[in-house]
């Protein structure tokens, strides 16, 4: 009994610890304002991974108002961007979503994420939010 109840804690605490770290792969804690601005090029400003699949789901397909869903994401990360290919899952039109991630609230957090792994992949300076 002892042993059961020693092994049974450890492994509650770890489930438990384990389902938080789960909610937040992928997600920014300290995203700002600045979230979905538009820079002066006219992407879109991403915090996070999880955000750029928040925004396809939450703008609906432009044709028939229907539910979006990501098809790829393509890496465009030597430009700071991050390309997501939705396509609607009612009439089939396919959408393009193109998030900025040169920002510094993006490049902090992905930083954090990767500790020693960083590399910077884009040689021009961060964009900026520049209006909502
Ligand atoms: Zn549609």
């Amino acid at each position: 009994m002892g042993f059961l109840r020693k092994k049974r804690q450890p492994d509650a605490k770890s489930t438990k610890s384990s389902g938080q770290s789960t909610e937040k792969i992928g997600y920014n804690p300290n995203r700002t304002e600045h979230l979905f601005w538009y820079t002066e090029d006219g992407y879109l400003v991403a915090q996070d991974v999880v955000c750029q699949h928040e925004y396809v789901e939450a703008v609906g397909c432009a044709h028939c108002g229907g539910h979006l869903l990501v098809a790829a994401h393509l890496n465009r990360s030597g430009q700071g961007l991050s390309e997501l290919v939705a396509v609607c899952d009612n009439c089939g039109a396919r959408a393009n979503f193109i998030f900025d991630i040169s920002n510094d609230v993006y490049q902090n957090w992905w930083q954090e994420q990767l500790g020693a792994l960083y590399v910077r992949q884009h040689d021009d300076p961060p964009r900026a939010p520049h209006h909502p």
